[in-house]
């Protein structure tokens, strides 16, 4: 008998070990082996997919967490965390193999993560760029080579870009993440790197259309996106402080927007919300790109707090399907928030879904079915953060019958284009002199 029981707690105490995740740096292998596990110990809660390679042949791993981890579910948005595209920046991918050990553990036992679990799926990349974390040897401080892939192109210089012509060639990892933001249909994410603390919003790059000339290139969705940057960096441990790194760079409420700290092209963060209908910010987690392995756990407990709740405003805002006559979901339908029309529309998804970040007020929401009447409906929006559940508005087109057209916005600078037509537009002086001449000659 007590040699059964001594049996049993090993075998308990061997679960325990398999179960446990160390504060340390977890190296390709490692990184797998503990995603692998985790899917293996919650098979239900959880799929481990890649989504393509990196250079040298290594798996993107994404495990999505959630009631529903294998597929999209009508009405559950979509979220992800993305880290480690600066191979040398460390911090985000350690960190987000933590969260998934707490996301896991917590569900069934704390009734926020379980609501947050059953309410959202949940999408976490440790690393975009696997080679440049292994081609980064030791913890160090400063910028190294290992910030590159294995081509040495800057993955976050390598998205399409919608303000100038980006003369890169796509990496395979730019791609990867590329495809599976056009498969997906995602709301909100952020993406982790290091060197800074601040949480950055776009957009990154600007010009006379979003007021950059003022060197602050405004959105169309700016509150929210400031909202968004202040959720993380005051559930942070001290971001929000804005002391930054040193004196010569503060940053107030710990945030920034991404082309007045500074300017860049080409990067993931406009792209996702340009291209991807994904509101994505750039969380800036340690001054040291790679701090010593001991350091870790505190990073985990300056994070943990902030990392969740940035993950429970997915639910801000308005959410609905676009139907036809019989029901039908209408797909490619735009929807969007009066005043705040995207340089590319904002399109439901194959299931007739909209999703619409906005903070608590009266808006008007107009759905279009290209070549029919568009559809108005004005809704008041609280805040439903705390029930996992963004308000529901559904719009139903009686004349239509279902039709479904491709519509996608070319990947070319369509901010640049919109530049060019508002100067060609605006009446010069001289054209102006010239029609009050037409007019007086015809009177
Ligand atoms: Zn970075």
């Amino acid at each position: 008998m007590r040699a059964a029981t001594g049996e049993v707690a090993a075998v308990l105490c061997l679960l325990a070990l398999a179960a446990a995740l160390d504060f340390g740096y977890h190296h390709a292998e490692e990184l797998e082996a503990y995603l692998r596990e985790v899917h293996a110990a919650h098979p239900a809660l959880t799929h481990l997919h890649s989504i393509g390679r990196s250079v040298e042949g290594r798996d993107l791993w994404v495990l999505v967490l959630g009631r529903f981890p294998t597929q999209h579910k009508i009405g559950i948005p979509e979220f992800k965390y993305v880290a480690n595209m600066h191979g040398d920046e460390t911090v985000g991918r350690e960190i987000l193999l933590h969260l998934i050990d707490y996301l896991v553990t917590s569900y069934g036992r704390d009734p926020n993560i379980t609501k947050l679990l059953n309410n959202t799926r949940i999408h976490i990349m440790p690393t975009m760029n696997p080679d440049g974390f292994e081609a980064t040897k030791v913890p160090h401080c400063y910028y190294s080579r290992g910030r590159y892939n294995k081509n040495g192109e800057d993955l976050n210089r390598n998205f399409p870009d919608a303000f100038e012509n980006n003369n890169v060639t796509i990496q395979p990892e730019t791609r990867a993440v590329m495809n599976w933001i056009k498969n997906e249909t995602f709301v909100l994410s952020a993406n982790l790197h290091g060197g800074a603390l601040v949480a950055s919003y776009t957009f990154d790059n600007g010009n006379s259309v979003t007021g950059s000339s003022k060197g602050y290139s405004r959105s169309p969705d700016d509150d929210v996106f400031i909202h968004l940057a202040k959720t993380y960096s005051f559930n942070h441990a001290s971001m929000y402080k804005g002391t930054g790194c040193d004196s010569r760079q503060t940053f107030p409420d710990g945030i920034t927007n991404g082309y007045s700290w500074y300017q860049l092209e080409g990067g993931m963060q406009d792209y996702n919300y340009v291209w991807g209908q994904c509101f994505e910010i750039t969380l800036e987690l340690s001054c040291c790109k790679y701090p010593p392995a001991d350091q870790l756990e505190k990073f985990w407990m300056d994070n943990k707090v902030a990392l969740v709740e940035y993950i429970k405003q997915v639910h801000l805002g308005v959410k609905g399907q676009v139907t036809d006559r019989n029901g039908n979901p209408i797909p490619n339908a735009i929807v969007e928030a009066q005043g705040r029309s995207h340089v590319c529309p904002y399109r439901t998804n194959a299931h007739g879904e909209y999703f619409l970040l906005l903070l608590p007020g009266k808006y008007v929401i107009n759905a279009t079915v290209p070549g029919f009447k568009s559809m108005l409906k004005t809704v008041e929006i609280p805040d439903n953060t705390a029930n996992f559940n963004a308000l529901k508005q559904d719009f139903s087109f009686s004349e239509v019958s279902i039709r479904t057209r491709p519509a996608s916005c070319p990947k070319v600078p369509l901010y640049q284009e919109l530049e060019r037509s508002s100067a060609a537009v605006k009446p010069t002086l001289h054209l102006l002199v010239l029609m009050a001449a037409v007019i007086l000659l015809f009177r």
